[in-house]
């Protein structure tokens, strides 16, 4: 794809973005545009790093680390954003912007005990499996207390927030029910006052859904076909 391509679908990206936050009374700037940048090139993630597009996500480790080495987010953040194993972590810490799938206290200790190593502090947040499918990734919504007092204890960490990927609904109103089921958690996480936590970052929302999770209240979207045109898994 060109950079045009890239650039004309990312400002229709940008204007559904707009008008989303509009209806929601959200002021420009206070949701994040994250291109989910899973089996693009880095030819054409250094393109899309030249555009409005706030922060890449990828999906897996491999993938971050050879965009990351060769400069193909030019400088900006790149978060991982998919299931990540503790053996992979500690190609991780320090390459992430945040790690943004952290959906386990062992998880979430591994990724402390290499930040401490790094000596940095890495920015996390913790994903929920909010429809509590089966088949999906994040912990379920009760772990979510164990992980923030597990957190208290991980003085490289930092608890920016949470991430979900709902389930496929049927309805508008059902997608928007399981947003407004996380953003619900998301507070009450916040009003709970971990010292180490800071409910700061809602991370919600894709190419099909992103207008929903925005009114019900995401800070950060991400997006990947609805900017990349779809995707080709067998390169
Ligand atoms: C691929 C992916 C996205 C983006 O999906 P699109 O439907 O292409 O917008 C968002 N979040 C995660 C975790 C993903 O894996």
């Amino acid at each position: 794809m060109t950079q045009q391509e890239i650039a004309r679908r990312l400002e229709e990206v940008r204007s559904r973005m707009q008008r989303a936050m509009e209806a929601a009374g959200r002021k420009p700037g206070q949701v994040l545009l994250c291109a989910a940048s899973k089996t693009q090139s880095p030819e054409t993630v250094a393109l899309a790093a030249g555009l409005d597009i706030d922060l890449f996500g990828e999906n897996r480790v491999q993938e971050l680390v050879d965009k990351f080495d060769k400069g193909a987010y030019g400088g900006k953040r790149a978060d991982m954003i998919g299931h990540l194993q503790t053996n992979k972590v500690r190609q991780t810490v320090g390459r992430a912007g945040m790690i943004q799938s952290v959906d386990s206290e062992k998880l979430l200790r591994c990724i402390q005990a290499e930040a401490a190593r790094q000596q940095l502090v890495q920015p996390v947040l913790l994903e929920i499996n909010i429809g509590g499918e089966a088949s999906k990734t994040g912990a379920a919504a009760d772990l979510l207390w164990p992980m923030l007092e597990a957190a208290e204890d991980c003085p490289n960490l930092l608890v920016q927030g949470l991430m979900t990927v709902p389930p496929k609904a049927d309805t508008e109103a059902e997608n928007r029910a399981m947003f407004a089921r996380m953003y619900r958690l998301f507070c009450q996480a916040g009003e709970r006052g971990y010292a180490r936590s800071r409910m700061e970052v809602l991370s919600m929302g894709m190419s099909s859904d992103f207008e929903a999770a925005i009114l019900e209240g995401a800070t950060l979207v991400r997006v990947g076909s609805s900017i990349f045109g779809p995707r080709n898994y067998t390169v």
